[in-house]
Order: structure tokens, then sequence, then C-alpha cells
């Protein structure tokens, strides 16, 4: 039976590196019926609305995407396009594996680790009070009528709300996906010794969570500060990490980079009921258009959401194509070659093309 999927091409380089995903996913055989969207950029020009409402019908219907990268037009009202899409669909839980891939450049061998981001709440929640605004020093006052700490007039304030509820959600979520992916640990990342009532919470429901598995699973914790040195001294101690949003969204980026910078980096924003599959990097509008960027973040991202659909066979092919196209070395983008001006560096479509003929002749 064919799986219905909803694609959402993305803005800039979107629209090049998801035809290229597409190819390589419809490449191992599996059936999908594409139910393209537009959001974004793209579809602020042709419908007035950043996020249309039929975007999220189709995802609710579908349940699961598949999303290319999205511009976020500056002062347009939204802090960001794909933050307030993982919020109307409760997609609470981001998912980011960092893992190497012989042939990509990276100083570390035999990274295999998966982190965990809580996407829903924590400074991202977009709970913020501008400098010099009435309620800004309305709530000021009210502050240092509580606290009897002083906050500067001139001050604008962000929200740092964690829940009870998303916390225990989200280190849930965590220890399921480590039992049900072979993983022995989860690690769960703080700043508890400074914001009490906040990663303090985090980490006391995060323990009690840790706790139910115990037997099952391996379960600690360390200290933001502390996990960015291990994680650059030490990455092969780790498995599966669990974070508030903030930590999260920084250290994807550092993990991102153990294994080879953003255009090999691959990514699920989870819920209940939908789930959307995009790469970590975003639309570098400066390369739109041009043939030329690496499409493997998406392709892998295609692999990730073929497993949610349980096609792990043509998964297994498919990431198994991939590595062979970048141990090879020969049919990759620019970036993945030894220099970036390397005249052997083809471009996006006929680094999918490689791919492709990899999977045919597995
Ligand atoms: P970016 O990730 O788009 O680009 C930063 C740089 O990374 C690029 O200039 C390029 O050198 C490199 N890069 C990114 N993807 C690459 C690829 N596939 N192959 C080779 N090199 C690649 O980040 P940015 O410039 O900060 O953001 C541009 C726009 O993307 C913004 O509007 C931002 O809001 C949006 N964005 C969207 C998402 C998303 O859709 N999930 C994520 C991040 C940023």
């Amino acid at each position: 039976m064919a799986h219905t999927v909803t694609l959402i091409p993305g803005d800039g380089i979107g629209p090049e590196i998801s035809e290229a995903a597409k190819r390589c996913i419809e490449a191992t055989g599996v059936r999908i019926e594409w139910d393209v969207q537009i959001a974004g950029q793209t579809a602020l020009d042709k419908t007035g609305e950043l996020i249309p409402e039929a975007v999220i019908r189709s995802i609710q219907k579908n349940k699961v995407a598949l999303k290319g990268p999205m511009t976020t037009p500056v002062g347009k009202g939204f802090r960001s396009v794909n933050v307030a899409l993982r919020h109307a669909l409760d997609l609470y839980a981001c998912v980011r594996p960092a893992k190497t891939y012989p042939g990509v450049k990276s100083p570390y061998r035999d990274i295999d680790l998966v982190l965990i981001r809580e996407n829903s709440e924590d400074l991202y929640a977009g709970i913020e009070f501008e400098q010099g605004k009435p309620e800004t020093s309305e709530l000021i006052c009210l502050i240092e009528k509580h606290t009897k700490k002083n906050i500067r007039p001139d001050s604008g304030i962000s929200i740092k709300p964690i829940s009870v509820f998303a916390t225990r959600r989200i280190v849930r979520y965590a220890c399921e996906y480590a039992l049900s992916h072979g993983r022995k640990k989860v690690t769960c990342v703080h700043k508890a010794n400074i914001m009490k009532f906040t990663d303090g919470l985090f980490l006391k429901v995060a323990r009690e969570v840790g706790a139910e598995y115990a037997g099952r699973l391996e379960f600690e914790d360390t200290i933001v500060d502390n996990m960015s040195m291990q994680l650059v001294q030490k990455p092969h101690n780790y498995d599966v990490l669990v974070l508030p949003n903030l930590y999260g969204d920084i250290l994807s980026d550092l993990c991102a980079g153990l294994v080879g910078g953003l255009g090999v980096a691959p990514g699920a924003n989870i819920g209940d009921t939908n789930a959307l599959f995009e790469a970590v990097h975003g639309s570098a509008p400066k390369y739109a258009g041009r043939n030329k960027v690496n499409p493997t973040a998406m392709i892998l991202s295609g692999m990730l959401m073929l497993r949610h659909l349980n096609e792990n066979a043509a998964a297994d092919r498919l990431e198994s194509a991939v590595k062979q196209v970048l141990a090879e070395g020969r049919s990759v983008t620019y970036d993945l070659k030894p220099t970036r001006d390397d005249p052997s560096a083809v471009g996006t479509r006929e680094m999918a093309d490689a791919i492709i003929k990899a999977i045919k002749a597995k």
C-alpha cells in the first residue's frame, strides 16, 4: 500500500534538495503519494500567509511530512516559521542523530549519538516583553515586589517556562527511543545549579522518569557547560542526550559540527500523532537555484522518515547508498571535497543521481 506524505519543498535551496530526497526515496521502491504543500516565504508570496491552513490540515491528515528548509522573513510577525509549525502540530520532540560517515571531513571517527530536544517550551515559548513598553515596566515592578531584586528599567525580558508535563513527556520519549533503538544510556543535560526552578525542575522530573527505566537503561545527568566540553573531548562516551529547547538547539549544531557540518545533519520533529522530517540546516538563500548545495542532510531526513513508516529495509538501502557515495568521494558536492573550489565537485542533482545508482545496485 502506498504511503501518503505531505511534501513541503521549502524556500531557497529547499526545492532542489527536496527534489533530490524525493527521487532517492522513490528509488528504494517504497510507494509514496506526495501531497505537495507550500509554506514559508513561497507561501507568503503566493497566498499572503506564511503557514496556510491547508499545510496544517494536510499534515494532520497524512500524519507524516517531509519538509525543505523555510525562510523566516524578517519583521513578518513570526520569530520563526519553523518554530510556529512545530507548535501548531505539537511536534514536541526534536530528534537529531549525529553519526560520522567515512568520507565526510571530521576530526572524529565512529560517532553515533542522538540528541533529543524538547520543542515546545523554555525560552523558545515566544513569551517576550519588549524594552520600554508599559507592560514590561509593570512586569519589572511585579518581579521586584516578589523577589526584592532589582531589574534595570531599560531591560527587555524573555520568559522561560519549564513544566512537569513537558519534561516528563520528552524524557519518557527519549527513554522509549533509546530502548526501541537498542541504545544503552540517556544523559539529561541542564543548568540546574543556577536555574533551580526551571532547569532544577527539568532535572528532578527527568530523574524520576529515568528511575522508571532502571535496569533497562543507564540514566545520568550533566551540566550543559561541562557537556559542551565533554562532547568535544569524549563524544564516544555519549549515546542519547535529552535537553530543554535552548541547550538542545545549541548542542545540536555542536553535534552536527562533530560529524562534518550542517550538510550531513538530518532531523525529525515528532509528536504523539504527527511527524515532520527536515534537515538541520536552513534555506541558504545565496545558493538558491544554483544546483550546488549538499542534498545529504535532506536525503538522510528521508531515511529517518522511511524508518518512521516502518520501511526499514528501504531505509537501510538508502543509508547504505549514501554511505557508499560519501566514502567514494567522487560524486559529491563542493563542501565534501578536500577544497571548496575543487573542480571535480558535482551538483545537487548529480549527487542524488549517484545515490540512486547505488540504491539500484544494492
Ligand atoms: P543556513 O543553514 O541556511 O545557511 C548557513 C550556511 O551553511 C550557508 O551559507 C551554507 O554555507 C551552509 N549550508 C547550509 N546548508 C547547506 C547544504 N545543504 N550544503 C552546503 N552548505 C550548506 O542558515 P542561515 O543562513 O542562518 O539561515 C537562512 C534562512 O534559513 C533563515 O531565514 C532562517 O530562518 C532559515 N532557517 C530555516 C531552518 C528550517 O527550515 N528548519 C533552519 C535554520 C534556518
